[in-house]
């Protein structure tokens, strides 16, 4: 079936968990030339603590499973990331409310509802050469696919394209938000450590659901 379950859903944060930790010493460089270094440690912990959800406590439904989740994020993440992806998973939750199985409309729903959370606490605009500038393009091309019939897969693999290419198009952009804001000029020439961990996010996404 072109559904996903709570059992999906858990491997989605596991394989983030385990992607992210991969991947801890690259978004830490990325941060370091840009922020504080510490973007690859924080989502580390983060989706480590979220990782570890599914093995200590059984969940009743997918949304009670990813409000767990945001707020388990928005509670070890820290920084500016940690509150951003906290109210992705949070506001994410909301529309699974009453859903055993996820299909592609669900599924574009609260992905709607989770970059609009982000974009609601950060502001962020896209060119701002924040995490949104590769979640902003994933969204378009989810919606993009869906309207052409695509699967819940498909859909998602477009959605994980669109937001790599939009993590790679940070590179030459100068930061607006966050603490590479303050860099100004110099925060061009480097690929944004938020853009990059939404990439790795939609890349599990991509792998295990659907
Ligand atoms: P901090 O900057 O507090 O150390 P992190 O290093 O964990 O936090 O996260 C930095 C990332 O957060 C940036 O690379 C950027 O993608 C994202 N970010 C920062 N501010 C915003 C914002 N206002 N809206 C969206 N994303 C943001
Ligand atoms: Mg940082
Ligand atoms: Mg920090």
């Amino acid at each position: 079936d072109d559904v996903a379950d709570l059992t999906a859903f858990q491997s989605w944060i596991a394989g983030a968990a385990a992607e992210l930790a991969a991947a801890a010493d690259h978004l830490g460089e990325l941060d370091r030339a840009i922020g504080d270094g510490d973007h690859g440690t924080n989502m580390a912990r983060g989706f480590g603590r979220s990782a570890a959800l599914a093995k200590e406590e059984d969940f009743a439904s997918i949304d009670a499973y990813l409000k767990k989740v945001g707020m388990t994020l928005v509670s070890t993440v820290g920084g500016a990331s940690g509150p951003l992806y906290g109210t992705f998973f949070l506001r994410f939750a909301g529309p699974m409310a009453a859903t055993e199985d996820a299909g592609v409309h669900a599924f574009a729903q609260s992905l709607h509802a989770g970059v609009d959370g982000i974009v609601a606490r950060g502001k962020a605009e896209v060119g701002d050469k924040t995490m949104y500038d590769a979640l902003a393009p994933a969204l378009e091309a989810f919606d993009d696919a869906n309207a052409e019939g695509a699967s819940l897969a498909d859909c998602l693999r477009a959605a994980a394209d669109a937001a790599a290419a939009g993590r790679d198009a940070t590179e030459p952009l100068v930061a607006r938000k966050g603490r590479a804001s303050y860099l100004g000029e110099r925060s061009a020439g480097h690929v944004d450590p938020g853009a990059s961990s939404a990439a790795i996010l939609l890349e599990t996404a991509a792998r295990t659901l659907g």
